[in-house]
């Protein structure tokens, strides 16, 4: 069979990941994402292989996703905030703003509607300060890389938490400010080693386990913390 057909037989779009796992593994994902997971260096028709073989398995989880009607943002919910969940008060009287006071997020706006626009907006301004701090002292702790500082950029991303320019540019998703400081750093320098390595190949891990030795752990944690993340207010950024 040649690599097309096999290419044919497979009628999903996928990801592959690489890493220093021994065996393959495929996830499949609520917002319709299937990811292949694989070891380094594992061959083509390997990979094909293992996708049809399961391609019944991805095709019906993907049904299963799709008939889930989409979680819509609510104001019941607790909204979180460096990795801490917080209950909403909502205030329709001035002063008009977001407020994090006595266990709550205090939401004063003139009516329930402006909500989620009220909130994402104090999520990007806290993000603004946060992450421009985190980087500061993720910098500072690689200190002896002696890497250019980054210029750093925010915005909400579909299927990443950071990236990297080959122009020395670091942007982060927007939405990591939910996430533990602990989970934003390891994200920063993921970042920050890519300005010296920029492939993931085995100097960009060597490079890893030397900033930060618990980093499997805390992609880990954060790969499970997204799982249980409420939706973004507002539709937009
Ligand atoms: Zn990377």
């Amino acid at each position: 069979m040649s690599e097309q057909l096999e290419k044919d037989n497979v009628p999903f779009a996928y990801e592959v990941r690489y890493s220093r796992r021994r065996t393959l593994a495929l996830y499949v994902y609520p917002d319709q994402r299937v990811e292949l997971r694989a070891p380094r260096g594992c061959p083509e028709h390997v990979l094909q292989a293992f996708l049809v073989e399961r391609r019944d398995w991805v095709e019906r989880k993907l049904q299963e996703f799709a008939r889930r009607p989409p979680r819509r943002f609510s104001l019941a919910e607790p909204q979180p905030y460096l990795g801490h969940f917080y209950p909403l008060s909502l205030h329709q009287e001035p002063p008009y703003g977001v407020w994090l006071a006595a266990g709550r997020l205090q939401l004063r706006c003139r009516s329930p509607e402006e909500a989620p626009r009220l909130l994402a907006g104090w999520y990007r301004r806290q993000a603004e300060t946060v992450f421009a701090a985190r980087l500061a002292a993720c910098h500072q702790a690689m200190a002896w890389l002696q890497l250019a500082v980054p210029r750093l950029r925010l915005r909400r991303m579909r299927s990443r938490w950071g990236s990297c320019s080959s122009h020395g540019s670091i942007t982060l998703n927007l939405e990591l400010i939910r996430y533990p400081l602990r989970l934003i750093d390891y994200v920063l320098v993921h970042e920050l080693c890519h300005l010296r390595e920029f492939h993931h190949g085995p100097a960009f891990y060597r490079l890893m386990d030397a900033v930060l030795p618990d980093w499997p752990q805390r992609r880990q944690e954060l790969r499970a913390l997204a799982g249980r993340m409420p939706p973004w207010p507002d539709g937009g950024g």
